[in-house]
């Protein structure tokens, strides 16, 4: 007897094959019916024999393509139409929204083998895809994912892609951007405003340039790449000048697996994120560290080519491992329109190779390491944003902005926590556009209205994205920085009542007293909130959050607590003037705010082990300690005790000092001051949970983006009957903190909590 069933389908189930693969398993069965994109999944309704719905239904779990992530699936029963056939209906559009999008996929390997197939009618073509890969969110205008709502819109296809494109037995079956070169877009260089060649050739030609030492910006998924040879000194050279990147790394694409494998040291993990369909940059150590491409740095940012014009240049000739950097000046936000790229990177690229195919949205390279206590995303963006990273029990929407350096948004929809991707420091005019844009953006896709969603900003009064919302929103919602660390770890796992221990090692926040914190320590759950149970014993420091960019000037406000100490203007220390400048603000209390942060007493080892110059990005100074630390197997920790609720670093500083003066290995000290960190640490955690009758420990905030800090807690932790929970899907740094921002409203808002605010010290 027939029967009629309605299922609903919710997950990562657009734009990746699967109304197809519903198709496909419905006519198997010789079920009739329907299936259509909602707009908050997939819709499919079905008529035929019980049994022959059952086996559909357990195929839909089972056999679904690749590319797509089931989280739930609804059977309901239905009447009876009498269908007498099985076909995919045009999308319905619905109230709201909340089908997630897709993030954009590497090309599979299907497609690669079509590409360099003399004999298919797409050989070399560079936008080859098909439903099991290629873009999807950085030609995404708005949902529901079809191809008028793509950047594709402009190119009708032609008969040879229209047949493909109807025949559900086919691979690129509704597959939206399908192309070929008959009838899509293609490629051209251009050098300047003479010479232009089209297609294969400029492919060609990019290649050669690259040979020849030429820098070569290179639009890809979601903005425009700098390439160069990297085994090409003199190329490299001339790309940080023109760029004006003095010092920070540059990441590399290699040709394949064989020739990443040469360059660094792959663990399986590695390997693995490394050839995710995500294709993300993998951190991981250097065989050789380089001064040329990452200086002071032990480890090397490698990503394997993703599109198809990546593997035509490799193809075409290009060396085979190239520097790819961001396509932008300075710390400027990446290019991704072609007029935008001709301007900011005219006087830096020799060449433009541009294609044709708009990018809908700028998504930068996404950033990530196989770390001690799993992965770790350093930069969530093309191939893992936006993704839905958690579940959070609220009906309300909730808009969460974030912080002002490596700002990410969060937007909740019915409970499903979306964050964005990485959008970057708001100081820059453009990041704050790109800021902005994004708000709109996220709400305008899910249907939401502004003054519907619960907005939520960082407690820092002089944030940008405070200010944004302070100028729209009345009743917005603030949440403590470091409290929001926290948060996004339990959010990621979705773990709302349990109690922890919150570990938040970071650069800078704002406090609930107004100090500028960074090392604390709390004790709560999401629910609850949390309790701050210690922190660093706060230090001074000159020039407030602005000290990030001198380390010798941390050095001041740390140092000036402690008595005896030799003259550090002298060597060994040969700390500039800029530091007697600071050390007579501290005096004065001019321009000085007390501060427990632990990122800046990183900077203040770095200054005492001889950086001592202006750090040109964020983190370098921290960066380069851990590099002259990994170099030695191990070392006596520092003495690093814990008074009462403060943590004291004046012990730790001391041994460096003293140590200095005996002239130790300069490698020796910096890992002695790591694994002080790390056991005076290991014992706060085991003391406080203890006390706390707490067996889980969180920890976040961007100092545990030091992987050799991580490895030595784990090493430590290991033995302790202790579960010790980081970030896996957002970032430790601040690109977790709109998500932590996020969960934290989420409780405050049913009522369950009032965000701790709780009163503090202030005393230095
Ligand atoms: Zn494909
Ligand atoms: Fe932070």
């Amino acid at each position: 007897m027939n029967i009629a069933r309605s299922i609903h389908v919710k997950g990562i189930v657009q734009g990746v094959g699967f109304r197809p693969f519903v198709f496909r398993q419905a006519q198997a069965n010789g079920l009739n019916g329907w299936v259509a994109n909602t707009e908050e999944g997939v819709d499919i309704f079905l008529e035929g024999s019980e049994d022959r719905l059952e086996a559909f239904i357990q195929q839909l779990d089972s056999g679904h393509p690749p590319a797509a992530c089931i989280t739930s699936v609804e059977v309901r029963s239905a009447e009876r139409v009498g269908f007498e056939r099985f076909s995919i209906l045009e999308s319905l559009r619905k109230d709201r929204i909340t089908a997630r999008i897709s993030p954009d996929l590497a090309v599979c390997d299907d497609c690669l083998g079509e590409l360099f197939d003399p004999a298919d009618h797409r050989y070399r073509y560079p936008y080859i895809n098909c439903t099991n890969c290629g873009p999807r969110y950085s030609i995404l205008r708005q949902l529901p994912y079809d191809r008028p709502n793509t950047t594709m819109q402009a190119w009708s296809m032609d008969e040879f892609c229209g047949r493909e494109y109807h025949d559900v037995s086919n691979r690129r079956f509704h597959a939206q951007p399908i192309a070929c070169p008959a009838c899509g877009p293609s490629y051209f260089l251009e050098i300047g405003d003479a010479v232009r060649e089209i297609s294969d050739a400029s492919i060609q030609n990019a290649a050669g340039l690259l040979r020849q030492g030429k820098i070569v910006a290179v639009k890809g998924l979601g903005g425009y790449h700098l390439a160069c040879d990297a085994a090409n000194s003199v190329a490299v050279k001339s790309l940080r000048e023109r760029k004006y990147r003095k010092e920070k790394p540059f990441a590399i694409m290699t040709k394949d697996l064989e020739h990443a494998r040469l360059i660094v040291d792959l663990t399986a993990e590695s390997e693995e994120l490394l050839c995710s369909s995500a294709r993300p940059i993998v951190l991981a150590t250097a065989k050789a560290p380089s001064s040329e491409i990452a200086p002071d740095n032990s480890e090397l940012g490698v990503m394997l080519p993703y599109t198809p014009l990546h593997h035509l240049l490799f193809a075409s000739g290009a060396p085979d491992v190239l520097v790819m950097t961001s396509g932008n000046r300075s710390s400027e936000p990446i290019a991704y329109e072609d007029d935008e790229a001709r301007r900011t990177l005219n006087g830096i690229a020799d060449a433009l190779l541009i294609g044709e195919r708009p990018i809908a949205r700028r998504v930068d390279d996404s950033v990530v390491r196989a770390g001690a206590f799993g992965r770790v995303v350093l930069r969530s963006a093309r191939g893992l944003s936006p993704s839905a990273v958690a579940k959070l029990p609220t009906r309300r929407p909730i808009l969460a902005v974030g912080a002002d350096l490596k700002n990410t948004i969060t937007l909740v929809v019915d409970g499903q926590a979306f964050v964005s991707q990485h959008i970057g420091d708001l100081e820059h005019h453009e990041s704050l556009l790109a800021f902005e844009q994004t708000i709109q953006d996220l709400l305008s896709t899910y249907g939401i209205r502004l003054e519907d969603a619960l907005v939520v900003h960082d407690s820092h009064p002089q944030y940008a994205s405070t200010a944004f919302v302070q100028s729209r929103v009345s009743n917005a919602v603030a949440v403590q920085h470091h409290r929001a660390h926290i948060a996004s770890v339990l959010a990621e796992r979705e773990c709302f009542t349990q109690r922890v221990l919150g570990v938040a090692f970071d650069g800078t926040g704002f406090g609930d007293d107004g100090a500028i914190w960074g090392g604390e320590i709390f004790c709560g759950s999401l629910t609850e909130g949390f309790n701050r149970l210690a922190h660093l014993r706060p230090a001074w420091l000159p020039g407030g959050d602005a000290a990030a960019h001198y380390p010798v000037q941390s050095a001041a406000g740390f140092l000036n607590q402690m008595e005896g100490l030799p003259n550090l203007i002298e060597p060994p220390f040969d700390f500039p003037i800029l530091y007697a400048r600071a050390t007579q603000m501290v005096n004065k209390r001019v321009r000085t705010f007390a501060s427990s942060s632990m990122g800046r007493l990183f900077d203040a080892a770095a200054a005492l082990l001889g950086f001592t110059r202006q750090s040109t990005f964020e983190g370098q100074a921290a960066a380069w300690l851990e590099f002259r630390a990994r170099g030695v197997a191990s070392a006596e920790p520092y003495p690093f005790p814990s008074q009462g609720r403060e943590l004291d670093f004046r012990p730790l500083l001391r041994a460096i000092i003293d140590d200095r003066l005996r002239h130790r290995d300069l490698g020796e000290i910096a890992r002695a001051f790591h694994a002080g960190i790390a056991c005076c640490l290991c014992d706060a955690i085991k003391n406080w949970c203890a006390s706390e009758h707490v067996d889980a420990v969180v920890l976040s905030g961007g100092v545990f983006q030091n992987e050799l800090l991580l490895s030595d807690l784990k090493h430590l932790l290991d033995s302790e009957p202790l579960q010790v929970w980081t970030n896996h899907a957002v970032p430790p740094n601040d690109g977790g903190i709109s998500l932590g921002q996020a969960a934290l409203a989420t409780f405050q808002n049913t009522g369950a909590l009032a965000i701790s605010q709780q009163p503090l010290r202030s005393e230095a």
